[in-house]
């Protein structure tokens, strides 16, 4: 896909998690949002992965390690041809496998998640067993910003360097907000850049909702040393009544805001596209 139509996808994509969160009148729509760019382009330009063949074992692999994301997640892979659209509806009703963090009962999905702090040591070890068995698959994680406060994830940094891990590319959706607040606030992350870099990561800064700059990012060479994509979001973007606001880490409009917020959806994929 070109850029503009990776841009086009991506409203698409920001509509469909609208939908599925308004109907469930459930879901991390925040985080969904800041994520929609970075999710669209792995899923629609990066990733080699045939949905036909989920299992193949020479697939790239993707762990959604901010796993509340399941609904960006879900719309991605169901656009993507994992499974049929129309199975979106069931999200959240009992007996649906769609449910408020993703399972690999779904196709396509390479492991549970939604504890954070897991991915990017499942990740790391994702790459390393593939390197061992000399598969060309690459590993993606996407993790939030606010589970950098686990431990684990500094382990996983440490080890993944230490391996020399360039098969593994980590986004960071950087977005600055986890539920309970800002992040700095919270647990003062800063200054993470040099942080990763200490750790020995090849780490670039990114504007997160800059398609161009994100399908850019994530095709870079980073020979002999894992990447990290410091990817610099806005939670709820797209929807300007939900941005920057930390409450919408999880919530559901009514009525009013939902129609308001599909007309400025639709009005970007026609600006956009
Ligand atoms: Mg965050």
């Amino acid at each position: 896909m070109t850029i503009d139509e990776l841009k086009e996808k991506a409203a698409e994509i920001r509509e469909t998690v609208l939908d599925i969160v308004y109907r469930a009148k459930a879901g991390h729509i925040g985080g969904d949002l800041s994520a929609a760019d970075i999710m669209t382009a792995l899923f629609f330009s990066v990733l080699r992965a045939d949905p036909k063949h989920p299992e193949d074992p020479e697939r790239d692999r993707f762990v959604l390690s901010k796993g509340h994301a399941a609904e960006v997640y879900y719309a991605c892979l169901a656009k993507r041809g994992y499974f049929p659209e129309s199975e979106l509806a069931e999200y959240g009703r009992p007996g649906s496998r769609l449910i408020g963090h993703p399972t690999n009962k779904v196709p396509g999905i390479e492991i549970n998640t939604g504890a954070l702090g897991h991915g990017l040591s499942i990740a790391t070890g994702m790459a390393l067993g593939m390197r061992m068995q000399g598969r060309r698959g690459r590993v993606f994680v996407l993790c939030g910003d606010g589970e950098q406060a686990e431990g684990s994830n500094w382990e996983a940094l440490m080890a993944a360097s230490s391996y020399g891990l360039d098969n593994l590319t980590a986004i960071l959706d950087r977005n600055h907000l986890q539920i309970s607040g800002n992040t700095e606030d919270v647990m003062k992350l800063e200054p993470l850049a040099d942080k990763y870099r200490a750790f020995g990561w090849n780490t670039v800064e990114i504007d997160g909702n800059d398609m161009e700059a994100v399908v850019r990012a994530l095709t870079m060479e980073h020979e002999g040393s894992p990447l990290m994509i410091i990817a610099h979001t806005v939670k709820g973007k797209g929807i300007s009544e939900m941005e920057n606001i930390a409450s919408w880490h999880h919530g559901v409009p009514d009525e009013d805001l939902y129609l308001r917020a599909r007309a400025e959806l639709a009005s970007q994929r026609r600006k956009d596209g």
